[in-house]
């Protein structure tokens, strides 16, 4: 049966539409979730098996509370779907001493009183023998760190938003939203519904749906790959940590064997420029192979053999890096998320609850001050 009015529609059944339909369902809220695509798909930003998660944060040690709920909240949606969906390795945040990918990390660490040791890069590969990093970079390993399965984890929490009572519907493109009365209209290709609430989550799509967010929520390709390594037994879970590494090349992320028969990697910004999730190349090229292979050749060789799978897929990337997570400035009944410039998957259960309190509750105990939309309009590059 489907209601035309609901209590809050979310827009975009993703990483972060899926988390926020199942805390709205839970609260008993009449919850209506639209996707365009199936779900899950592999056509957006959550695909391609895994997702680091990490306490040790680089990016600002503000996110770090966020990380401790998101790690509980984690460990309840895997209990209730019956599936282990974050699985803990190590992580290691490496770079050159000076470089704030270790010194950032570092950082976070003492701030927040989080267990972590420092490593040589011979004491690194001594331990973790997958790893050749260059002969200065220190190493900070925080045993916490892990990964997260970001497909399974959009099935489990659309399974326990349903349980809950929302209503999910797939395949159905939002065409139009209009907030100009007090009740929400949502226009989609295959009907209309009214809600007292829009949480827009629509990731790379964003700009389109909300047109404050063109400038500054910006889609770029990226490119996933997994190498089948020489001596595997160094890149599964029990012996190869997820990692973010600064070296004269750029800045990579990488994690273990797992669900593909490859240690998996990437770069931060990839071939660089601009994307259109409507017109994307989702065919991986000689180019960007090349530019992934030649980093693992060099910092993880025994990791570099045959390639077993390449795969597209975007970031929404801000200015600042940090989130966009606020009410609609000109419709406070409207919320805005824009979790990602890369980074954000873990916290999807987190931001969930966030705009579950956002949509239904006055205000969120979660401090989300970082991810303002108002923040500097200039470091956003909007003026
Ligand atoms: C290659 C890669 C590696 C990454 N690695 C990490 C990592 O290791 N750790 C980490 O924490 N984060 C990582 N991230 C970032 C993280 O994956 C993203 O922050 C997260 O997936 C964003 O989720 P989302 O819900 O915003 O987007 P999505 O999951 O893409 O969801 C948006 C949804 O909106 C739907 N939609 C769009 N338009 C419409 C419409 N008109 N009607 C209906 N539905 C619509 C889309 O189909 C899509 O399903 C990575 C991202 C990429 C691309």
């Amino acid at each position: 049966m489907h209601h035309s009015h609901y209590d809050v529609i979310v827009l975009g059944v993703g990483g972060m539409g899926s988390a926020a339909c199942h805390h709205l369902a839970r609260r008993g809220k009449r919850v209506l979730g639209i996707e365009r695509f199936d779900i899950p798909h592999a056509m957006g930003s959550s695909h391609g098996v895994t997702r680091i998660i990490r306490q040790a944060y680089y990016e600002h040690p503000s996110y770090v509370p966020l990380l401790r709920r998101s790690y509980a909240l984690w460990r309840e949606l895997e209990t209730g779907f019956g599936e282990q969906l974050l699985h803990v390795t190590g992580s290691v945040d490496a770079g050159a001493p000076d470089d704030e990918v270790f010194t950032g990390s570092y950082d976070s660490c003492r701030l927040h009183d989080i267990p972590h040791e420092v490593f040589s890069s011979a004491e690194l590969a001594a331990r973790y023998p997958g790893y050749h990093l260059p002969s200065d970079h220190l190493a900070l390993y925080q045993p916490d760190g892990g990964f997260v399965l970001s497909e399974r984890a959009i099935v489990a929490h659309v399974v326990a938003a349903q349980a809950a009572g929302a209503e999910i519907h797939a395949r159905e493109r939002v065409l139009d939203w209009d907030a100009s009365s007090d009740t929400v209209r949502v226009e989609t290709d295959h009907g209309s519904y009214e809600t007292n609430s829009l949480v827009i989550t629509t990731g790379a799509w964003i700009g389109q749906h909300v047109p404050e967010l063109a400038e500054v929520a910006v889609p770029e390709r990226q490119v996933l790959a997994w190498l089948q390594p020489q001596n595997p037994e160094d890149f599964v879970p029990e012996h190869f940590p997820v990692f973010n590494l600064q070296v004269p090349e750029g800045r990579y992320y990488g994690l273990p064997i797992f669900g593909v028969p490859g240690f998996k990697f990437g770069r931060y910004g990839h071939l660089g420029g601009t994307a259109n999730p409507d017109d994307l190349d989702r065919e991986a090229t000689p180019a960007d192979e090349t530019l992934l292979r030649s980093f693992a050749e060099r910092y993880f060789p025994t990791g570099a053999g045959p390639t077993m799978a390449l795969r597209a897929c975007l970031f929404t990337n801000t200015p600042d890096g940090h989130f966009i997570l606020d009410r609609h400035p000109a419709y406070p009944n409207v919320i805005l998320a824009s979790p990602c410039s890369g980074h954000g998957y873990k916290f999807c259960p987190v931001i969930g609850e966030i705009l579950a309190d956002l949509a239904v509750e006055d205000e969120t105990k979660h401090d989300i001050s970082l991810f303002r939309l108002d923040r500097s309009r200039k470091q956003l590059g909007a003026e």
